[in-house]
């Protein structure tokens, strides 16, 4: 499958309005990638994509990746080491759970909403929404190979 159809636009759109809803909570930029395989250790693959996509480049290094290979379904979430310094250990066990819940059925689209909305809300607890926030990551899904 290709990476640009596992999701409908629709679908996508819906995914890119999660994230900006979001990022009305917490300073913390959220970002998706999608690409059809992923042909490494998930972890190892999604912290490569992070530095590709220059997620770090964030002024409180507070940037999320949701990564996800469409035919294998391997799926990965990871935060900047802002992030990290942070929080308790198992922080994003309850997001992969319930996005891992909504995979099963085969909602990817849901399973990703979902996902953003608790990331969001989990993160604003640590870095909460500020008056003058900047948008630093784009919201729209990225795709590779
Ligand atoms: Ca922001
Ligand atoms: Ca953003």
């Amino acid at each position: 499958m290709s990476a640009y159809t596992l999701l409908s636009d629709p679908e996508q759109r819906a995914v890119e309005e999660a994230i900006g809803k979001a990022e009305l909570r917490t300073s913390g930029e959220i970002r998706v990638h999608i690409e059809s395989k992923c042909r490494e250790q998930v972890l190892d693959h999604a912290a490569y994509v992070f530095t590709e996509l220059e997620m770090e480049k964030t002024k409180d290094r507070n940037g999320v990746l949701i990564y996800l290979s469409a035919d294998d379904r391997k799926f990965a979430i990871i935060g900047d080491v802002g992030i990290n310094s942070k929080v308790p250990k198992d922080f994003w066990e309850a997001t992969r759970d319930e996005m891992l819940k909504h995979f099963k059925k085969g909602d990817i689209c849901e399973g990703l909403c979902a996902a953003i909305a608790i990331s969001g809300e989990h993160l604003r607890e640590y870095f909460p929404y500020e008056s003058d926030d900047v948008d630093e990551l784009p919201n729209e899904i990225s795709f590779g190979k």
